[in-house]
């Protein structure tokens, strides 16, 4: 299937499950993770209509910012220190932000283009070894740590469960997430903008969506397979 058949299959879908929540997909972030794919099938997506693209290196991202005119570029990988420099002025949104030292430097790279960042809190919700990310029940208190970072601006969680077989337990950890988020908004600080839940990637996102997320993270079904 074409680029453009598989987002109009996505919409579809993204329509139906907010549906089912009282919402449209005009309530739903997309989000088309380009990472290993070429710049012509970002420009085709573009050209389709998509305006907000995800990468997970900075390296790559860079490569392709350049190449890429009118969208928006999103951070959702793991982010190491000695790269914030090179995205802290080429990115809209940080979704993975996974420790104080990293806020420290995006805080201090952010203050010297003269900028605020939003950030989102990257959460292990399945407590995996292979994965980044703040547990569930340190979540409060690591955003607490934020409020002396006066050019972070935290707009709410993102997380990649685990995977399972049990669309259920799926179910479950998308569940916890939202009340987590549900958390975070009833905290009132200036550098807090509660307004995101990033979770759903293409095998999950009609659930994630079903249980309140409002980003969604999709590049299989856009772009189809990675190589
Ligand atoms: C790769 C990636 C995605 C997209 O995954 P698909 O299964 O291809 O939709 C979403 N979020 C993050 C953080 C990723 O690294």
């Amino acid at each position: 299937m074409s680029i453009s058949e598989n987002i109009a299959k996505i919409f579809s879908k993204i329509d139906e499950a907010a549906e089912k929540v009282g919402k449209t997909r005009n309530d739903i972030l997309l989000v088309a993770v380009s990472k290993t794919h070429p710049v012509e099938k970002i420009i085709e997506a573009r050209d389709c209509g998509l305006c907000i693209f995800g990468e997970n290196k900075a390296q790559e991202l860079l490569q392709k910012y350049d190449k890429v005119k009118d969208v928006k570029w999103h951070f959702i990988g793991h982010l190491q220190r000695n790269k914030v420099k090179y995205i802290i002025d080429k990115v809209d949104l940080i979704h993975s932000l996974d420790s104080i030292p990293l806020a420290e430097e995006i805080d201090k790279r952010a203050k010297k283009v003269g900028r605020k960042m939003p950030v989102l809190i990257e959460v292990n919700i399945g407590k995996e070894e292979s994965k980044s990310g703040i547990y569930e029940e340190d979540v409060l208190e690591f955003a607490k740590q934020l409020t002396e970072f006066e050019n972070i601006i935290l707009q709410g969680v993102m997380t990649i469960p685990p995977i399972c077989e049990d669309a259920n337990k799926t179910r479950d950890y998308f569940k916890r997430m939202k009340e987590i988020f549900e958390n975070l908004k009833l905290l009132n600080y200036d550098n807090f903008d509660i307004k995101f839940l990033s979770m759903g990637m293409t095998n999950d996102f009609e659930i994630a969506i079903e249980e309140g997320a409002n980003v969604v993270r999709i590049g299989t079904g856009i772009f189809g397979s990675r190589l």
